[in-house]
């Protein structure tokens, strides 16, 4: 039987609280034995800086290496607000990002039926929605140089940002967006603004010979940026995976998340480089949101951001898409029953806890 290692970064505020019900969900999986988990726990974020005055030890770095996936909580909160500023607690998942060399964000929006009326948008818009957007992660406009304030020495002064692509950066996000988009819906949407952009260009034409030479099989269109963000809130369930560059992807992965509600109901997933020994990719899956400091330590949050995280690593980073399958469909379930945190109920809607949500999901695995 296959064995995957999971190291899991719990970090602060209500990231203990989520993963638990996480884990109650790979103990299922262990129990029913398709396939073995070894999880290893380690420190991220304040709790790290308060256990060894860094945001990350260098052992649990080593061990986030070592493992075939992270499966990382929250961090961060109004406790460690004075922490010099490289060892706060963001500062240990920004290394994670960056040591492992995570350049792709995954971000799905997905409408669990049950929750259709809870979207800005109209029901039949939203119903039924289920697409990704692929953010290129670590290059582009927030990375490139000259980044600077220059004094003109007039009075004025001037605010440089450089947008920067390779032609490596671009081939190596859209293979990705290729290659997820032949396990969904096996359409791509390109998008930039070559209309008024260099990079644009140079984007448009590697995603296009890209296509050509690698992925015909795959249906690829392009769309300007700025239409693409109409399009997403007129008619979203026109697209299957969505792949944009750094500032675009920030922006419309944002929009995307929104249509389909509450923060607490959103997973995401960062991956890298194919490891050459051992055919995987380096991968990091975290809910979207953050500590929730407002509500960490009451049982209000809601797990299944961080439940989602964990169906999208056995799909992505174990290619258990059975598993992973069940899991939505245990979380859509649930759902359709009218189960509901306070973040996701209407109001004078009856709530359960987190744990009490953790549990119902497992029990809908069972069956
Ligand atoms: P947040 O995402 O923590 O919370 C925003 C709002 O959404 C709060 O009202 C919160 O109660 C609610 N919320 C978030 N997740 C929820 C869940 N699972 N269930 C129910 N309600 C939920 O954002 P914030 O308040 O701006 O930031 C709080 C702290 O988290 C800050 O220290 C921030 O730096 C940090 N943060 C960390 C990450 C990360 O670890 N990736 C991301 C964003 C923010």
């Amino acid at each position: 039987m296959a064995t995957y290692k999971l190291f899991l970064a719990p970090g602060d505020g209500i990231g203990p609280e989520v993963m638990a019900e996480a884990e109650k969900v790979i103990a299922h999986f262990n129990a029913e034995g398709g396939a073995r988990f070894e999880t290893e726990r380690g420190l991220v974020g304040g709790c790290a800086y308060d256990a060894h005055g860094a945001s990350i030890s260098e052992a649990d770095m080593g061990r986030a290496k070592a493992a075939d996936a992270v499966l990382f909580g929250a961090v961060g909160g109004p406790k460690w607000a004075g922490v010099p500023y490289e060892v706060r607690p963001e500062a240990g998942l920004l290394r994670l990002r960056k040591d492992l060399a995570l350049y792709a964000n995954l971000r799905p929006a997905v409408c669990y039926p049950a929750l259709a009326s809870a979207s800005s948008l109209k029901a039949e818009v939203i119903e039924g929605l289920d697409i990704v957007i692929v953010r290129e992660l670590t290059g582009g406009v927030y990375f490139g140089e000259p980044k600077e304030i220059i004094d003109l020495g007039n009075g004025q002064k001037r605010g440089i940002d450089t947008q920067v692509y390779d032609t490596f950066e671009i081939e190596r996000i859209g293979r990705v967006a290729f290659d997820l988009a032949r396990k969904r819906g096996n359409k791509v949407t390109s998008s930039e603004k070559h209309n008024v952009m260099k990079s644009g260009v140079l984007w448009k034409e590697v995603m296009t010979a890209l296509h050509k030479r690698e992925f015909p099989d795959v249906t690829l269109e392009h769309q300007l940026a700025d239409a693409l963000g109409m399009q997403l809130v007129r008619w979203p369930k026109q697209f299957d995976v969505i792949v944009t560059d750094n500032l675009f992807g920030d922006m419309l992965s944002d929009v995307a998340a929104m249509l389909t509600g509450s923060l607490g109901m959103l997973p995401s997933a960062s991956l890298g480089d194919v490891d050459a020994k051992t055919g995987q990719r380096k991968a990091l899956y975290e809910p979207v949101h953050g500590s929730a400091p407002d509500i960490a330590g009451t049982g209000a949050a809601n797990p299944i951001a961080m439940i989602g995280s964990l169906a999208m690593c056995l799909r992505y980073s174990f290619g258990l898409g059975e598993q992973a399958d069940r899991l939505e469909a245990a979380i859509a379930s649930v759902l359709a029953q009218g189960l509901r945190t306070r973040d996701i109920a209407a109001a004078g809607e009856a709530t359960i806890s987190t744990s009490a949500m953790g549990n119902a999901i497992v029990g809908a695995l069972k069956g």
